[in-house]
């Protein structure tokens, strides 16, 4: 079956037991593909686009409420929708960051990061990790004293993980914010893997901006995500434009010149919007999840050989692994190589997992049911067991 020329229907979600590490949060609901059928054309939300016009105004499709129920949801006093997590930083780095701005970020940030702070000519700079891959409240006090010795000046902004998406570990950001405050630095906390699939209280922490990837952690179509700020901070990373045309004397609103007007104007934000009753029921069963990924990491580690690079017990479900000691073994000498494990997962409906991988790599067994969890610890150690790996039970 073909969705047009060249372009194949894709169903590795229906087929298949899904691991992907960056996909299990985003797989949309099924209140999500309908309205994504029915708004599918360009501009679809702006059928009802009054004065002053703003997108976040718009009150039919409720677009006005939906944007205080996000607010509400991150526990802060402003939410914007932008087209991915990595165009929140980039706002807050267009509103914050100077050419030859230090900038912190962390040995763990993802590059978006990077990249928007590299955008406005800062420089970023990493907090580093613990031997255990933490990054702890410690480390950004004396990362943030060697900044201002060798800046002259402290950092512009922090942006904090609060799980890196590389070991998916939790990281010291209600410590790391204090510190922050002390220095009068403003925080950033990335939420692009716990914004949608775990409660997230930006007030309590005591962040200034809250970001999340709503194709990432929010059942939603991409590119698409949420920008947060406390009222003191929307003032200015919501600021609307002053522009005035030379010629034509036209002024332009209310328009916010970091959200270049309007953001999410189809499928992206009505995907959003229909999924987000689920979304917020959802994060209230996070330690549902947690345990059936426990068990799963628990079944790996019984495989001997194995080993876990993430921190232990795990406090999310996203997992780096290190099979060297076990399904590498068998590797070396398969005639599939590398690939046994993937054709052998694959064999058995699960998806998700890197190609030819079997020293260290990720999944994520986020939204499995507990058949589901319990199928995948079991097919685990099946193959294990048929390619004579022991396994302790
Ligand atoms: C996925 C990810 C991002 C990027 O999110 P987008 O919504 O795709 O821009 C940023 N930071 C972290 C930690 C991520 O895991």
């Amino acid at each position: 079956m073909k969705c047009g020329l060249s372009l194949d229907i894709r169903d590795v979600d229906e087929t298949s037991i899904n691991i992907d590490p960056i996909q299990v949060g985003g797989r949309l609901t099924a209140d999500a593909m309908k309205a994504v059928i029915a708004y599918g054309d360009g501009y679809s939300v702006c059928d009802n686009c009054r004065k002053p016009n703003r997108l976040d105004m718009i009150k039919s499709p409720p677009i006005d409420a939906f944007h205080r129920d996000l607010a509400a949801f991150l526990n802060m006093d402003e939410a914007r929708v932008v087209p991915g997590a990595r165009r929140g930083f980039q706002a807050v780095a267009g509103t914050y960051v100077k050419k030859g701005d230090p900038v912190l970020l962390t040995a763990l940030s993802h590059y978006t990061e990077f990249l928007s702070v590299e955008a406005y000519g800062g420089i970023p700079l990493e907090i580093g990790m613990s031997p255990g891959h933490i990054i702890t409240a410690d480390a950004a006090g004396e990362k943030i004293d060697w900044v201002r010795r060798e800046y002259g000046k402290p950092p512009k902004i922090i942006y904090l993980d609060h799980f890196d998406y590389q070991y998916g570990n939790e990281h010291e950001v209600k410590g790391i914010i204090k510190v922050a405050k002390q220095n009068d630095i403003p925080v950033l906390y990335n939420g692009a893997y716990t914004v949608g699939i775990m409660p997230v209280d930006g007030r309590s922490l005591g962040a200034d901006f809250v970001v999340g990837s709503a194709h990432k952690s929010m059942a939603s179509p991409a590119p698409s995500g949420v920008l947060a700020a406390t009222k003191e901070r929307a003032g200015e990373v919501f600021r609307t434009t002053k522009a005035e045309a030379d010629l034509t004397k036209r002024t332009f609103g209310i328009k916010e010149v970091e959200m270049m007007g309007c953001t999410l104007m189809g499928v992206t934000l009505v995907g959003m919007m229909a999924s987000f009753p689920h979304v917020r029921e959802r994060v209230k069963h996070w330690e549902h999840h947690l345990r059936n990924s426990r068990m799963i990491v628990d079944a790996l580690l019984a495989i001997n050989g194995t080993t876990v690079k993430s921190e232990y017990p795990r406090r999310h479900t996203l997992t780096r692994i290190d099979t060297s000691g076990s399904f590498d073994t068998v590797a070396r000498t398969h005639k599939k190589r590398g690939f046994f494990l993937t054709s052998a997962l694959k064999e058995k409906g699960i998806a998700g997992t890197i190609p030819g991988a079997t020293k260290v790599w990720k999944f994520n067994t986020y939204g499995l049911t507990d058949a589901q969890a319990q199928y995948t610890a079991n097919a685990f150690q099946e193959i294990a067991v048929g390619n004579g790996l022991p396994v302790s039970r």
